[in-house]
């Protein structure tokens, strides 16, 4: 026999509930090691002894192959003594006290799960909550640390036999899978129809799937929240969800069983693809074919669609392919216009009940409710609009390590973040805190994530905006807890973000192009189309969009109309009446407008790049009101037409980005009747040529040659993309997201990176 030798190793990350004891188990058998190996509060440890060359191929595979679900961000190792170990054991859990793990996102259900969910000689063939330690609910069950059965929304159930024995096998694929359940012991559904009566399990089931293909709108209790679903083939129930639903235009999601139903309708790139198929699943945008016999209410305006994959068994059996049934769902959230998303049995049957025509349920509690998650491919990169559903809580790493703190976030689009050590953990997304409920869920989830994190802030970051509910609740916080409290300039947090997202570690300034539609800046005006140099340390305010008045304020960005107006006004631009705002404009609000505008009053100045496209989109005839955040910008890049290279132009007068010639030319462009896709490519053209424009002024000024494209309206992809090739051609180097939203979704994460730099 070879000399044997013994390690130590630690490993830190996301490493329990996810198999990882099993895996260290099975692996330290198949290399003849000795040893144990256990769960602590800070991570995974293991001693083991044998063979040198069998102890480096441990390593090995824990570095390369570790379970599909952890997330390792540490592993450290030692030799240590040898000792004679009678074989390989998994020891009890060691608790450190302080010490904290991270916590695994919700999951899609794998591919073993699946195979065994229609399998007829399976325990579990046709079970609902099928899943193991590679798959299944996490983080919208837990209500408490340390993460075991009786802190989860599982604990009513008790294991059957059949259950346990699997449970407590370390050779299991379900060993210490806190979810486990199967059909004599777990969770159950049923189908609700509206006068009360209950169908249960399979027969229920049977029903739902009736009422689909049907043409009948059914809500559907999810992993995170509840679903409103229907046909999305069948144009009247499409159009019925729409009506009922009083919201808006703003697009479905649509989910299909497999990527055969997905790519029946939608032009699918590898990498996008991929994103489809990850085990997150999220919701993915790409273009729709250009011949496809989808109801255009789907997406009205839109030539892409946010399709995802079944991801929960009951999806997999709800939509189970059959003959003439229908094979793509519109699947969207199950609330009416802006309220959070519904995710308790009750407060569906009363909220949704004017919606849906019946309603398919179980009695696994929702503890946290998590959206589903919004992404694009961007430059074969993860490019998020919502980052909630499978990501978090996963944690961001973060450059700076330093004590506990807890940011809060923005107003629309929150998310709060609380970091420790080298970890910044972004919250599941919250939405519109305006929102008397998403204010409660906002409150909740600070709770929440403080027990599970085991996080007690030393210092609070809330936005610059006085007004902002997450900054009342900061005022009040550092107040009640004696912490320093930090206020941080919007902009300044997005540019903070995108530095985070990229782990840039440099102190040398970069060079911000911070677009987005609305900002509370330091002179108290309203920012959005800010050109800043700086980094987490600070920043200065290189160049902005010409400052506009805004009539009435926030009220002004319902109505496309009413910028443009104001725009045309600001520069003496002649009012020609053909043209579509003052076409649709009520000759009455048009002579109070004008006066409002001429005499200045309650028209608080802004340097907004958001509005600058409401005011194109108006001009063009694309929207004059809206009715979701961003709509006509939205519908403006929707028109774009990829071969037009012309642009207007854009005009830099001191430190002041001037847009009266773009307008001009623009509105001659209307006036010689230019086509509006034309028109719409060369305004968006000529935004990124101005980005180029004062990135290479900034560069021969100041030696600065690294661009941060952050904040909301960097959504536009067609915007995006082209800036980054521009850039990327004239030697920038360009940051932009991948781990967080570039809207507001991914404030948090800035304020979080600025606190920590300024120890
Ligand atoms: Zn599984
Ligand atoms: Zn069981």
């Amino acid at each position: 026999m070879s000399h044997r030798s013994a390690r130590r190793i630690h490993i830190k990350g996301i490493v329990q509930g996810v198999g990882f004891r099993p895996f260290v188990f099975s692996t330290a058998k198949a290399l003849n090691l000795t040893g144990w190996v256990r769960n602590s509060s800070a991570g995974v440890d293991i001693v083991a002894s044998g063979n040198l060359k069998d102890l480096d191929l441990l390593l090995e595979k824990l570095k390369f192959e570790p379970p599909p679900l952890s997330k390792i961000d540490l592993i450290e190792w030692d030799e240590i003594q040898t000792e004679d170990f009678s074989g390989f054991q998994i020891l009890e859990s060691k608790v450190i006290p302080g010490e904290f793990i991270p916590i695994s996102p919700d999951i899609a259900i794998c591919e073993d799960c699946q195979s065994e969910l229609f399998d007829q000689q399976d325990h579990r063939f046709r079970y609902p909550f099928i899943n193991c330690t590679n798959c299944g609910p996490r983080l919208t069950i837990i209500r408490d640390i340390p993460y075991d059965r009786p802190k989860t929304t599982m604990a009513i159930f008790p294991m059957c036999s059949v259950c346990k024995n699997e449970y407590e096998n370390p050779t299991n694929r379900r060993f210490h899978a806190q979810p486990i359940a199967c059909p004599d012991c777990g969770p159950k559904i049923w189908f609700q129809e509206k006068n009360g009566h209950r169908t249960l399990r399979e027969e229920g089931l049977q029903l739902a799937r009736k009422y689909l293909k049907e043409g009948k709108i059914i809500a559907i209790k999810g992993l995170g929240g509840f679903h409103l679903a229907c046909d999305a083939t069948n144009p009247q129930a499409v159009d019925t969800l729409r009506n009922r639903k009083k919201r808006s235009q703003k697009p479905f999601a649509v989910m299909g069983f497999s990527m055969r139903a997905i790519e029946k309708y939608a032009d699918i790139s590898a990498s996008e693809m991929e994103l489809i198929l990850s085990k997150e699943r999220p919701i993915v945008i790409v273009n729709q074919k250009n011949e496809n016999s989808l109801p255009k209410q789907i997406a009205p305006g839109q030539h892409t669609i946010g399709v995802m994959l079944a991801y929960t068994p009951l999806h997999l059996l709800l939509l189970e392919p059959e003959q003439d049934y229908p094979d793509l769902f519109v699947m969207t959230s199950g609330n009416i216009s802006e309220e959070p998303i519904t995710y308790s049995n009750a407060d569906c049957l009363e909220r949704l009940d004017t919606i849906a025509d019946g309603f398919l349920l179980h009695d696994r509690e929702i503890y946290t409710r998590v959206d589903d998650s919004v992404l694009a491919s961007v430059d074969g990169k993860h490019y998020f609009f919502r980052r909630s559903r499978g990501y978090a809580p996963q944690s961001v790493p973060l450059p700076q390590n330093s004590s506990m703190d807890l940011s809060v976030g923005a107003e629309l689009k929150n998310t709060f973040c609380y970091s420790k050590g080298e970890y910044a953990f972004i919250s599941h997304h919250i939405g519109d805190l305006k929102n008397f409920e998403t204010y409660q869920a906002f409150l909740e989830g600070v709770d929440h994530y403080s027990r599970i994190f085991k996080i007690t802030p030393q210092r609070i970051a809330c936005d610059l905006h006085p007004e902002y509910l997450s900054t009342k609740f900061a005022v009040e916080y550092a107040d009640h807890n004696q912490i320093p409290l930090m206020r941080i300039q919007h902009h300044h947090a997005h540019l903070a973000s995108c530095l985070a997202d990229n782990h840039y570690v440099s102190d040398t300034p970069v060079i911000g192009m911070i677009f987005d539609g609305t900002g509370y800046g330091t002179d108290g005006n309203i920012w959005g189309g800010e050109v800043l140099i700086g980094n987490n340390r600070g920043f200065k305010r290189a160049y902005h969009l010409e400052e506009m008045p805004l009539p009435g304020g926030d009220q002004a960005i319902m109505h496309p109309n009413r910028i443009a107006i104001a725009y045309l006004i600001k520069n003496n631009l002649l009012l020609n009446q053909m043209l579509a705002p003052l076409q649709t404009t009520d000759p009455d609000e048009l002579e109070i407008l004008v006066k409002q505008l001429k005499s200045r009053i309650n028209t608080p100045l802004t340097t907004s790049m958001g509005r600058l496209f409401d005011a194109v989109a108006s001009l063009i005839g694309i929207r004059q009101s809206i009715n979701y955040e961003a709509q006509a910008a939205i519908e403006l890049e929707q028109i774009i037409e990829p071969n037009i290279e012309d642009a207007y132009p854009v005009d830099l007068d001191a430190n002041v980005i001037r847009v009266k010639g773009l307008l001009e030319e623009l509105i001659s462009d209307l006036i010689k009747l230019i086509p509006a896709g034309v028109i719409a490519t060369k305004f968006h053209n000529s935004v990124v040529e101005m980005v180029l424009k004062i990135a290479k002024q900034i560069r021969a000024q100041e030696g600065v040659d690294t661009v941060a494209l952050s904040g909301g309206v960097w959504q536009n992809l067609y915007l995006l993309k082209k800036t980054i090739l521009l850039l990327r051609t004239e030697g920038f180097t360009v940051l932009f997201h991948y781990q967080v939203p570039a809207n507001d979704g991914g404030i948090s994460l800035g304020q979080a990176s600025i606190l920590r730099t300024t120890n």
